[in-house]
């Protein structure tokens, strides 16, 4: 029997994606009691090849493929399929276009949308085609379907395509703009494949279709969408966050350490080692007094370096140097490390490991679960125009699924940079967080309650 071995590529990682693309499979490490996703049996997550026998032909693709299961609430049965004439099955008396779908391009590649052609189980599906692309992409899509703002949704077709094609979700919020995530990027198939992705739909998002579209000359075919509400739990006891600073601002340390010290919350201050005789950052005295605060103190490189842009000994100095270089100002541990601008690759995440850091945190946006990466920890960055209401939002998203939210500031301070928070949006998070008497960690202390 063929085996064939897809690897997909991560476009982003999606504030909506609790746990973006890590596919997964293996029909026995689930209870799929209640999962009626009646054209799929066995497992649907991840990617397989539906002509050949799914038990024995799972396709392996990137991630640990227990980290989905464990999310998913036992016993909780999944919702019904959102979308209207989901296998496009009905065609409008009049258009004689599928019933309640569109399709659409971005810039004028002047597609050829075709209806009805032969689909993945010989009935009706639709079929785009482009022999004259110029930009932007082009996709059949499904009429917006109402979700619930922090609701977890399990979407999947079937598409047969001569070039890779990407899903995009794109969320109608309450003020009637549109977001856009990419959340899966995926490789041709000549053979019918099912796609399958996990989306959590973000704050004051009120409804969403997906594209399901190709950027390129090419043809895709699509058929047997389903979207369906999950319950998700992150599969701790209880829901807790973490407060991160990044960078170390000498600022931070005077607006913040206040407001935190007062409430009794410990923070997780990561301090860029080369800049500490800088004043606009912390030093020694600072970050040991932070620390004898209770504050963990993480690395975040040498130079705030991009460690995805460097030579692997520049790495392994960046990452390595730096928490040699905090041990010896008199810093206890260094157990946590935070990537700089967020970038890492697999060498970056080898250093850190090889350093002895026991967790990593990354600016992925989305929630941690039980199973989670340590070492490519998701967060919330707040930033001067996220609204409290949307910070609450999240945290009252991890206390209801039991997950682990990181709240990611920079400077504390009334600069007005694009990444700072005034010392009023610190006080009135950390009094929500008291009034609700949530459970506040350091990266390390969170870190060890994975499994
Ligand atoms: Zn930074």
């Amino acid at each position: 029997m063929k085996k064939i071995y897809l690897i997909p590529i991560y476009i982003l990682c999606v504030s909506l994606i609790f746990s973006p693309l890590n596919f997964l499979l293996a029909a026995d490490k689930v209870d799929l009691a209640g999962y009626a996703m009646s054209r799929l049996s066995g497992l649907s997550f991840g990617l397989f090849n539906q002509d050949q026998n799914q038990s024995e032909e799972l396709i392996l693709l990137d991630g640990d493929i227990s980290e989905e299961f464990s999310l998913l609430s036992p016993g909780a049965p999944f919702g019904p399929n959102l979308i209207k004439n989901p296998s496009l099955e009905t065609a409008g008396l009049l258009s004689g276009l599928p019933e309640f779908w569109s399709h659409g391009s971005w810039d004028k590649n002047n597609p050829v949308p075709s209806y009805p052609v032969s689909g993945f189980d010989e009935e009706r599906a639709v079929r785009i085609d482009i022999d004259k692309y110029v930009g932007g992409d082009s996709k059949w899509y499904f009429e917006d379907v109402e979700i619930a703002a922090g609701k977890h949704y399990l979407f999947s077709d079937s598409f047969k395509s001569t070039i890779p094609s990407v899903l995009t979700a794109r969320f109608l919020l309450a003020d009637n703009t549109y977001r856009y995530f990419d959340v899966a990027n995926l490789p041709a198939s000549f053979i019918w494949q099912t796609a399958s992705q996990m989306i959590t739909a973000p704050y004051n998002a009120k409804s969403l279709t997906i594209f399901h579209s190709i950027r390129g000359n090419g043809s895709l075919t699509t058929d047997n969408f389903s979207l369906r509400e999950i319950p998700v739990s992150g599969g701790f006891s209880q829901g807790f966050v973490s407060l991160d600073f990044d960078d170390g601002w000498a600022l931070t340390y005077k607006n913040a350490l206040p407001i935190l010290n007062k409430a009794g919350l410990k923070s997780t201050q990561s301090i860029i080692s080369g800049s500490i005789k800088d004043w606009h950052y912390v030093n020694k005295s600072q970050i040991l007094d932070m620390q004898n605060s209770g504050h963990e103190i993480a690395s975040h490189t040498k130079t705030h370096a991009d460690l995805t842009r460097f030579s692997a000994s520049r790495v392994k100095d960046e990452v390595a140097g730096s928490k040699k270089a905090l041990l010896s100002l008199g810093v206890e541990a260094i157990n946590s490390f935070v990537y700089a601008h967020g970038k890492y690759n697999n060498q970056a995440e080898e250093a850190v490991k090889d350093a002895g850091f026991i967790n990593a945190r990354t600016i992925d946006i989305g929630y941690n679960t039980k199973t989670s990466n340590p070492y490519l920890l998701k967060s919330q960055v707040i930033a001067l125009n996220t609204s409290f209401d949307e910070v609450k939002f999240w945290i009252d998203r991890a206390i209801a699924d039991k997950t682990w939210v990181i709240l990611v500031f920079h400077q504390i301070d009334y600069s007005g940079q694009t990444y700072s928070a005034t010392p009023e949006m610190l006080q009135q998070i950390v009094d929500y967080l008291v009034l609700q008497n949530v459970s506040v960690l350091t990266n390390s202390q969170g870190a060890a309650l994975l499994e």
